[in-house]
């Protein structure tokens, strides 16, 4: 990229030669009018505004359009300038109401702006024509078609931002006109905020504000998926009443997905909790703090002295920040002095922290989510990435559509992503092992895998390439019924790619061989030297907010912050000295599901959960329930009076993530500031606050200033953060390892060698999941999310537009199996495994295979988790919620109850 030099309005500008009129005259703080450009889209040119005159040439040009050359003469103010662009708001207002009184974007409106600085009076708004007709209104956006001025971002920003192309332009008698197609549109709201004028608007019902009534916009971390999109929380009278995406900061850039947008209701809902509950006689009743707190800390006590340490057990929580989840680390390992300490991670990546730590050395995400975009093939497997990490699949989809990427799907379900794909691999569930080994082995047969980068950077490939030799393509067919010709074709285009990437996500995770089908993602990678490159790399994607960050601060029963190993001596030490306490335990504490069959065997006596809902998360909840009720003591810290909080001896009601400081980890270990924005709700407390006084009442006083000391003390004790602080996140998220503080992150790991030396091959036998299809239960039973609701459902069915489009439970049938039980789309069905059944709705439909269905998890009265399987992987133990044996049945009589229950 060269520079070149040449004159705006008389003065010298020295630009690269890539850019536009535009940018130069920005680069020199020279302002140019423009209303349809957005430095996020590529140039429009819609306007008319920003003409500007250049020596030579007749006609005023574009400057948002125009590049640069070298001694262009650019002059950008004129009076010839100033009329054409008089003449130009004038076209837009003849078909533009002047409603602005009731219009929300006034005072907020470019066109307004512009009108009023460029002095034009007297223009009368012609009666609508038929272009102007196609209005339209859902849960959140409603559209005013009137006051539309074809200025194309909406249309520009939903192709090629977000990659659906929900909106697009079409001719009609009275020219160019918006048609919107609701059946591809996804609620993400990216043309509401390219909008310029009040075309488009949030419909918030019974919520109304004007712009200039927001008294703050605090930018935050989405407390949602693992993407961890920054936001700005717009606040009235204290209270969040929009939010819109953070235009120049990763990992969104401006993006963001329908939850992150709308789903915020639940912040100030009337259900959340406010004052401690203490359980007497089978009824909660509302209790002081210090009543709380001292009931919570005896309670502790006298177990930890009357049955040992050991018999208590802590659930952190992957949707509380790292400052919350290392002192709950120290609160189990310090004041209570065990290692029962688990998390959620254990119920969606505990098979990847595992696996990839094998291979790799290092069990996280290996790139950056924005190198997605430039990856040559992506390959994206148990992963609905459209649905459960939306703005994640944006960067997919703009690969493809920049013709760079080409993309590889390999899911039993129909998914968003297959419409994009090259190459789809419809796989049955459970058999991820095989056709990896199958790639891999066609990948050898045909010598495409990177010779010199095995040999030089990896170890184990002999008895790797010996396993998977058996895996011939035929076979492979047999196991996954992947016809021969797709996988092979699937293996050559992954192989031949000089970039490429695999993401997965809990599809690949959630089986009783999880940790073997994260080896083998790892195995194939390493196979085509695809670690430690830009845009290639194994990348998991974390489902909750800060699933990474609470495995990073050691909410799990092996390692203290920075996955230090609680058995290493010199760890022990370390830690002990650090938290001012002669020792520390040894033993490896129990995981989630063994501490809940430990509280079945009366082993574990006291739980303290917080932020986690295990009565709607677990597998087999039936059994779930019966763990919980056996337990001495239950204490639940949580935002909502939880299907688990109701079985509580004591709840906690804690702030939610606009109501505290802190931090969240992405899943690209991006660290990021979440800002306190609102007052929590009546008496409900920052988690850390709470964790800090019931650990003082134990005798240990933890007193902190602010949670950036709590982050202060986290990053001296954990290497991979030591380099963090909270005025270098103010400046944007880095990346972990960040060692110093003059580290600037780490954008894609293992560049120059492995985490842990070399890549580790691993040879690895495919074993069917631990129940199968029989007489009985015919069909295999798949569980997952989706796009509209969030995990179990707390926080997102509780908010009312989110449930408007997705209020109840459904399963995903075949329309052949629909047909041979004859049900029809729509009715209620019964669904039935050896563990237990629900009701709900049939959805019939192609985005199942025969014999197999789907129900999300998110809602209680539909619990998919009363269906599944307890079965473990034996070395991360996870549960394998992707695959058990179900029947579904045509009810006899009709439904009355109308719906999910059960
Ligand atoms: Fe929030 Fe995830 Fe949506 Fe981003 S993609 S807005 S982090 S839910």
């Amino acid at each position: 990229m060269g520079m070149v030099k040449l004159t705006i309005d008389g003065r010298d500008v020295s630009v690269p030669d890539t850019s536009t009129i535009l940018q130069a005259a920005n680069s020199a703080g020279i302002r140019i009018p423009t209303l349809c450009f957005h430095e996020r889209l590529k140039p429009i040119g819609a306007c008319g505004l920003c003409i500007v005159k250049i020596e030579g040439h007749s006609t005023p040009l574009s400057a948002c359009e125009t590049l640069v050359t070298e001694a262009m003469s650019v002059t950008t103010q004129s009076a010839r300038l100033a009329a054409m662009r008089r003449d130009s708001l004038r076209a837009m207002l003849v078909n533009h109401p002047l409603d602005c009184p009731i219009c929300d974007k006034a005072g907020d409106c470019r066109l307004q702006d512009l009108v009023y600085e460029h002095g034009i009076v007297g223009v009368e708004a012609q009666p609508p024509t038929s272009k102007f007709t196609s209005g339209y209104s859902t849960a959140f956006i409603r559209s005013w078609p009137e006051r539309c001025v074809l200025c194309l971002r909406c249309v520009t920003a939903c192709t090629e931002i977000q990659g659906i192309g929900a909106l697009s332009i079409t001719a009609g008698p009275d020219g160019p006109r918006i048609t919107y197609d609701r059946d591809k549109c996804v609620l993400c709201g990216e043309c509401i905020q390219m909008c310029p004028v009040g075309a488009l608007t949030e419909k918030r019902s019974g919520l109304r504000w004007r712009t200039w009534e927001i008294e703050r916009k605090v930018r935050t971390t989405c407390p949602y998926c693992g993407v961890g999109c920054q936001q700005l929380l717009h606040v009235k009278d204290g209270k969040v009443v929009k939010v819109s995406g953070v235009e120049d900061a990763v990992p969104n850039v401006g993006r963001l997905c329908v939850k992150g947008r709308y789903g915020f209701d639940f912040i100030d809902h009337p259900d959340r909790l406010r004052t401690p509950l203490i359980k007497e006689k089978g009824v909660f009743r509302e209790a002081s703090w210090d009543e709380a707190l001292d009931l919570v800390a005896r309670r502790l006590r006298s177990i930890q002295e009357t049955s040992g340490p050991d018999a208590l057990a802590l659930f952190s929580s992957a949707r509380a920040t790292n400052e919350e989840n290392y002192l709950m680390n120290k609160l189990a390992r310090v004041v209570l002095g065990t290692n029962n300490i688990d998390h959620c991670a254990r119920l969606c990546h505990a098979s990847t922290v595992a696996g990839l730590a094998t291979s790799f050395g290092s069990g996280a995400m290996t790139n950056s989510i924005e190198e997605l975009e430039r990856a040559d093939v992506v390959l994206v497997t148990g992963s609905n990435t459209s649905e459960m990490h939306p703005v994640i699949s944006t960067y997919i989809k703009r690969g493809i559509q920049s013709g760079r990427t080409k993309l590889i799907v390999v899911d039993p379900r129909h998914i968003d992503l297959v419409d994009r794909a090259a190459v789809w691999l419809r796989q049955k569930p459970g058999t991820d092992v095989a056709w990896m080994n199958g790639m891999m082995q066609a990948i050898i047969r045909e010598r495409l895998y990177a010779a010199e980068y095995v040999a030089e950077r990896t170890e184990g490939f002999e008895a790797m390439k010996q396993l998977v030799a058996k895996y011939t393509p035929e076979r492979v067919e047999q196991i996954t019924g992947i016809p021969k010709d797709d996988l092979i074709a699937a293996a050559r285009l992954y192989a031949s790619a000089p970039a490429a990437a695999i993401v997965y996500a809990m599809g690949i995770t959630q089986h009783t061989s999880g940790t073997d089908a994260v080896k083998s993602t790892a195995n194939l990678a390493m196979l085509c030297g695809n670690v430690g490159i830009e845009s290639g790399g194994v990348n998991p994607l974390r489902g909750q907010n800060n699933v990474q960050g609470a495995c990073d601060m050691g909410a799990l029963p092996n390692v203290f912050s920075g996955y230090q190993a609680v058995t290493t001596p010199e760890l022990r030490e370390k830690m002990a000295q650090a938290w001012n306490v002669l020792e520390l335990p040894g033993k490896v504490g129990l995981t989630m599901l063994e501490a809940m069959a430990a509280a079945a065997r009366g082993e574990i006596k006291g739980l303290y959960i917080m932020g986690e809902n295990p009565m709607m998360s677990e597998p087999d909840l039936h059994h779930v329930e019966e763990e919980l009720k056996s337990l001495d003591f239950l204490v639940v810290q949580d935002i909502f009076l939880t299907e688990t909080a109701r079985l509580a001896d004591v709840v906690l009601p804690a702030a939610c993530f606009a109501e505290k400081d802190g931090t969240f980890t992405n899943t690209e270990r991006r660290v990021q500031l979440l800002r306190k924005v609102v007052e929590p709700p009546g008496q409900a407390r920052p988690d850390w606050e709470i964790l800090c006084a019931v650990a003082t009442r134990l005798g240990y006083p933890m007193h902190y200033p602010d949670a950036a000391a709590v982050f202060d003390e986290m990053a001296a004790l954990t290497p991979s953060y030591a380099g963090m602080d909270y005025r270098r996140l103010a400046a944007g998220g880095l990346q972990w390892p960040c060692p110093s503080k003059d580290h600037p992150g780490t954008r894609y790991l293992h560049r120059d060698r492995f985490a842990r030396g070399k890549g580790l091959f691993s040879a690895i036998e495919w074993i069917p999941p631990a129940e199968t299809p029989s007489e009985e239960y015919p069909f295999i039973l798949t569980t997952g999310r989706v796009l509209y609701h969030y995990h179990t459902g707390g926080m997102t069915r509780r908010s009312a537009g989110l449930n408007e489009i997705c209020p109840e439970c459904w399963v995903e049938i075949n329309p052949k199996d629909a047909r041979a039980l004859d049900i029809e789309d729509g009715e209620t069905v019964s669904v039935g495994t050896r563990r237990g059944s629900i009701r709900v709705k049939a959805m019939v439909g192609e985005k199942t295979d025969r014999n197999t269905i789907f129900i999300p998890f998110h809602f209680w009265e539909a619990a998919a988790n009363r269906l599944t399987i307890a079965a473990i992987d034996p070395i991360a133990k996870i549960p394998e919620y992707k695959v058990c044996a179900a029947r579904v049945e045509k009810l006899k009589a009709p439904n009355r109850c109308g719906g999910a229950c059960h």
